[in-house]
């Protein structure tokens, strides 16, 4: 958590604070005891990560941010357009590349490296939604990469001169599948509603999601697998594809 906000209309987060030599005294007589900033792209996973947060791992007084990054990808419009206005709209790494589009799942690299940095100057708790490594493996959003992310923050922010306070990240979901997610979401009291208008799509047709791709068919069966429906029309029917019939095994196993 940074203190000591510059009031004079800089509106640049990266150069909105200024250091303080007294950070600790001047936080004290802050607003907020601490600042937990989520990662939030309008997904079914971000959904309950942003709810968890605002729900059960704020405390009172707390001030939780959701950021979107808007990465420039094709489908980053339909996602904006549905952004309540609580979200944040960050595009300072919108000019970090295109995603490999050889891979059946389009990863801007080091992305998550940038938006976890880039997150940790706007708050000293910081969140995303990594489910668990069987479910959803990758390089950079498991334990490990967790691990030297927060050593790498807090390594920096060793030096009060930095007026960083214990920058710490998380992945609340990472213990579960992504049907599992939704059941302890809902078993929670998570509104249902808030998973049906949750979006994700890697080659929508305007704001109509494809029904085809890995994230359309993935959010499909974890909604179907908790007997919800998906909340939306789809250009192609998620049944008819595929990998539905593979995806529906592997999900239900998890569940
Ligand atoms: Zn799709």
């Amino acid at each position: 958590m940074r203190c000591n906000q510059d009031t004079s209309g800089n509106h640049s987060p990266l150069l909105r604070y200024h250091y303080t030599s007294t950070p600790i005294d001047t936080c004290r007589k802050g607003v907020h005891l601490t600042t937990h900033v989520v990662l939030y792209s309008g997904g079914l996973d971000s959904t309950i990560v942003l709810d968890m947060v605002r729900r059960t791992l704020a405390r009172m007084g707390d001030e939780v941010v959701p950021v979107y990054f808007d990465l420039r990808q094709p489908y980053s419009e339909a996602e904006i357009r549905r952004l309540d206005p609580s979200i944040q709209i960050d595009d300072r790494i919108s000019w970090l590349g295109e995603a490999d589009e050889t891979s059946p799942i389009p990863i801007v690299s080091l992305r998550n490296i940038f938006m976890v940095l880039l997150c940790a100057t706007m708050g000293n708790k910081v969140y995303f939604g990594q489910l668990h490594p069987l479910s959803e493996s990758t390089s950079d959003g498991d334990q490990l990469f967790l691990s030297l992310m927060s050593l790498l923050l807090q390594k920096v922010a060793s030096d009060p001169r930095h007026g960083l306070a214990y920058p710490e990240v998380f992945t609340p979901l990472s213990e579960y599948s992504k049907p599992q997610a939704v059941r302890r979401y809902l078993a929670s009291g998570g509104r249902p509603e808030a998973l049906l208008s949750s979006f994700s799509c890697f080659q929508p047709l305007d704001d109509t999601p494809c029904g085809e791709c890995n994230a359309c068919v993935n959010r499909y069966v974890a909604l179907k697998l908790n007997s919800l429906p998906p909340g939306t029309e789809y250009i192609v029917n998620p049944e008819s594809t595929q990998y539905y019939d593979f995806e529906f095994k592997r999900q239900a196993t998890t569940l």
